[in-house]
C-alpha cells in the first residue's frame, strides 16, 4: 500500500530506554510505520553539545537501537541510523547557518535554558543546535515530523530556515516540514515530581528485570495526603493511578479508583498490582530484546544498512543544494 509521506524523527543516544521514552516516542514510532515511510535517527552529534564525556556514547547508541528494534521498529521498512554516519548533514548545517541570524538562535527559550543549565559550556554547537536539527529533517526531505506541542517552536524555526534558504538562493529545493502533533502523555517519574528522566534517576527502565521493576514501582510516590493505610486516598493526584490507567484493565482501574477513596486498598497492594501488569505488558518486549541481544552484530548491521539508505537520499539532496547555492 502506498504510504502517505515521509516522517523523520531523531532522538539522542540515551542508552536503555525508560517508560517515559516508551509512552512518549517509541510507541508512536512503531505506529507511524503503518502509514508513512519512516526515518529514525540516533542523533549522536546533537549529544555532543551537552555531553561531558563520550565514553558511553557507543554503548548508549547500541542499547537505544536495541530497544527500538525490540519494541517493533522494522528496519527492513524504516530507516534506522546514526546521525554521524551520514556526514552530509554537517555540510547542510553549515550552509543553513549562513541564512540564520545569530540573534534568532540566542533568543530561543531552549538555548537560554541550556545556557543556564551548563554555564561553563555554552559552546558554538549548542547555539547552532536548531540549525543542525533543521538540517537533519530537510536533508531527507521529510514531509512530517512528529512533535509534542512543546516542541512546536523548533519546527517553526526549521520551516522559517527553509524559507530563508529557498528565498536566498531562489530555489524550491528544500521542503518545509509539517508538524505532526502527537498527544504525548507527560510521564512523571517515580519521585512523583518531575518528568521521567534517566538523568534524574526517577525512571523505570523497559529492559529492567521484573524484580528490578517491582522495586522501582514500590518506590513510587503516591498521594502525599495518604499517610496511613486507613486514610482514604485521592487517585486523581497519584502517579500510580495514572499508570494503572495505561497498563491495567478497566475493571482494575475502576476498582483502584473506588477502593483507594475509601481506604479499601493500600498503596503497597496497589503498587504490586501495577508492577505485575507492567511486567506482563513488557514481557514480549523483553523477550525480543533478549533474543536480539544474542547477536549484537545484527544491531550494528541494521544501523550500517540504515546509514547506507539514508546516505543515498542525503547525497541526492546535497547535489541539488550545492547547485542551488551555485557552488563551483
Ligand atoms: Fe495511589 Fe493506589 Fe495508593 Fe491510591 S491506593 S494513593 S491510587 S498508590
Amino acid at each position: 500500500m502506498a504510504k502517505k509521506g515521509r516522517v523523520f524523527s531523531g532522538a539522542r543516544p540515551t542508552g536503555r530506554q525508560h517508560l517515559g521514552n516508551y509512552l512518549g516516542a517509541m510507541l508512536n514510532y512503531v505506529a507511524l510505520q503503518e502509514d508513512y515511510d519512516c526515518i529514525y535517527c540516533i542523533v549522536d552529534v546533537h549529544a555532543l553539545t551537552t555531553l561531558e564525556t563520550t565514553l558511553d556514547l557507543r554503548q548508549n547508541t547500541y542499547e537505544m537501537a536495541l530497544d527500538w528494534l525490540a519494541v517493533g521498529i522494522r528496519p527492513e521498512e524504516s530507516i534506522v541510523f546514526v546521525q554521524s554516519h551520514v556526514p552530509q548533514v554537517m555540510e547542510l548545517h553549515t550552509y543553513l547557518s549562513m541564512v540564520t541570524p545569530l540573534g534568532k538562535l540566542t533568543d530561543l527559550p531552549t538555548f537560554k535554558e541550556k545556557a543556564r543549565e551548563q554555564p561553563h559550556n555554552v559552546n558554538y554547537g549548542l547555539v547552532g543546535y536548531p540549525v543542525l536539527m533543521t538540517a537533519d529533517i530537510v536533508l531527507y526531505k521529510a514531509d512530517l515530523v512528529p512533535v509534542g506541542v512543546d516542541q512546536a517552536p523548533h519546527l517553526e524555526f526549521a520551516r522559517e530556515t527553509v524559507r530563508s534558504f529557498n528565498h536566498r538562493y531562489n530555489t524550491q529545493v528544500l521542503i518545509e516540514p509539517q508538524m505532526k502533533v502527537t498527544q504525548v502523555p507527560k510521564v512523571i517519574g517515580i519521585d512523583g515530581q518531575q518528568k521521567m528522566s534517566k538523568s534524574l534517576n526517577n525512571h523505570i527502565e523497559l529492559a529492567a528485570t521484573p524484580e528490578e521493576t517491582r522495586q522501582r514501582v514500590m518506590q513510587m510516590v503516591t498521594d502525599p495526603q495518604r499517610i496511613r493505610r486507613s486514610d482514604p486516598g485521592n487517585p486523581d493526584v497519584c502517579n500510580v493511578f495514572s499508570m494503572h490507567k495505561i497498563f491495567s484493565s478497566p475493571e482494575q482501574v475502576e476498582m483502584v479508583n473506588t477502593e483507594c477513596r475509601r481506604a479499601g486498598i493500600g498503596c503497597v497492594d496497589c503498587k504490586k498490582l501495577f508492577a505485575e501488569n507492567l511486567n506482563h505488558h513488557l514481557q514480549p518486549f523483553r523477550q525480543r530484546r533478549e533474543e536480539i541481544s544474542q547477536n549484537p552484530d545484527f544491531v550494528w548491521d541494521v544501523l550500517k544498512d540504515g546509514a547506507k539508505r539514508a546516505s543515498q537520499i542525503a547525497e541526492a539532496t546535497m547535489v541539488e543544494v550545492r547547485q542551488a547555492i551555485g557552488l563551483p
